[in-house]
């Protein structure tokens, strides 16, 4: 019977009061899915491998549940975090550093390659620096246990964000590997994605003991209901001039366009920003304090245009894009789910528009609106009317 029954909230979750307080201050109202069916589980120490689809609060499944959880000692590291990417990690620290806000006492860090390890080193050393959480990524990670200077023997939680990339990737999942091997063997161990194929996920398992699994194992479900999705035929050489009249015809708060090289980001940066669009690129050949910097101001709204490679093809949470533009396809179907989830976030409307120039990008498309359920039509001549993205 429903008679009676009542929204669930976070406090029915039994959380610390700094953490409700925490997540009053963010402005959640009501727990989305995921979340009321993992973190009651989640809070107990269950381990847990979750799928559900972009931007529905995954982060704070493990963020919320790894702080109740914590009961920090000076000089010990209590929670990894282990994501595929500099920016993702950098993000997750920040989640860290919201939720913890009336828990002072809490230290959060974040160690990823590009940067001088001797500063992470020197961090960990001091007991008076130490943080109780770590986030990283797995290169760097793995670095600092060959150095042995990371000492993971009082690990009670282990979180793999973004699991099936890191997983399928060899170096990280050697890396990941090595770096579990040295944690204790009783802990908690989470995994998250919006994909989670049935070849990952018994490599998941391994890492695991009789965890809660949620599957969304109709694909059609990872559909965003929000997000309209169009397409465009045209040729190569016609996309410059294309992607120019998208951008002064779509009313967009922040748009991001994925490009398939580092190369083509810059090239289209520059153009861009030649005709007078202001735009930044993302990419894995700038220094890392840049890429870290072009992050922030993106995110800070001080450029409504960023065009990004695959490293903000998954997991980077920018609340006001709501236009995401393939000017290059992916090459597979679930890296195009995890790229248009950049748009509509939580919910929100959004608009995704590909565009399609070679029999190639045709076939994933097609394998897009197979798998996924999902009807992306023909960019209407007429445009689409902004009050429904
Ligand atoms: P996912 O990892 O599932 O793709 P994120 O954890 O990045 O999604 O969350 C997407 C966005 O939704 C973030 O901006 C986050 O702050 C917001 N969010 C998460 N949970 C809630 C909630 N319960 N209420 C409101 N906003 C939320
Ligand atoms: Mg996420």
């Amino acid at each position: 019977s429903y008679v009676g029954i009542h929204a669930t909230g976070f406090r029915d979750f039994l959380l610390k009061p700094e953490l409700l307080r925490a997540i009053g201050d963010c402005g959640f109202e009501h727990p989305s899915e995921v979340q009321q069916v993992c973190i009651p589980q989640s809070i107990l120490g269950t381990d847990v491998l979750c799928q559900a689809k972009s931007g529905l609060g995954k982060t704070a499944v493990f963020v919320l549940s790894t702080l109740q959880q914590l009961d920090p000692v000076p000089g010990e590291i209590s929670t990894l975090v282990i994501c595929h990417t500099r920016e993702l990690a950098y993000q997750i620290r920040n989640e860290y550093a919201r939720f913890s806000k009336y828990m002072p006492e809490v230290k959060t860090e974040v160690f990823y390659g590009g940067t001088p390890i001797s500063r992470d080193l020197e961090k960990l050393k001091n007991k008076d620096t130490c943080p109780h959480i770590v986030v990283a990524t797995p290169g760097r990670l793995h670095a600092l246990v060959n150095e042995k200077g990371i000492r993971l023997s009082n690990i009670k939680s282990f979180v793999i964000d973004e699991c099936d990339k890191v997983l399928e990737s060899i170096d990280m999942r050697r890396d990941v590997q090595d770096i579990f091997r040295n944690t204790p063997h009783q802990k908690q161990v989470m995994m998250f994605s919006a994909t989670l194929s049935q070849e990952i996920r018994p490599v998941c398992k391994k890492f695991m003991q009789n965890p809660l699994e949620i599957y969304v194992d109709d694909e059609a479900k990872l559909t965003l209901h929000g997000l309209q999705q169009y397409y465009i035929k045209l040729g190569e050489q016609e996309k410059n001039r294309k992607l120019s009249e998208l951008l002064d015809s779509l009313e967009f708060n922040q748009v991001i366009i994925f490009v398939k090289s580092t190369q083509r980001a810059k090239e289209l940066n520059k153009l861009l920003c030649a005709c007078n669009f202001p735009s930044i690129a993302v990419h894995s050949g700038l220094k890392q304090e840049e890429r870290i910097e072009r992050y922030k101001s993106f995110k800070e709204f001080n450029k409504r245009i960023c065009v990004s490679t695959d490293v903000f093809g998954r997991g980077i949470d920018i609340e006001r894009i709501n236009l995401a533009i393939n000017y290059d396809l992916p090459n597979e179907a679930d890296q195009y789910l995890h790229r248009v989830g950049r748009a509509g976030r939580f919910g929100t409307k959004g608009l995704a528009v590909s565009l399609v120039s070679t029999k190639e990008d045709e076939e994933v498309l097609e394998k897009i609106q197979s798998r996924f359920d999902v009807k992306i039509t023909e960019f209407p001549e007429e445009g689409v009317d902004p009050s429904s993205y």
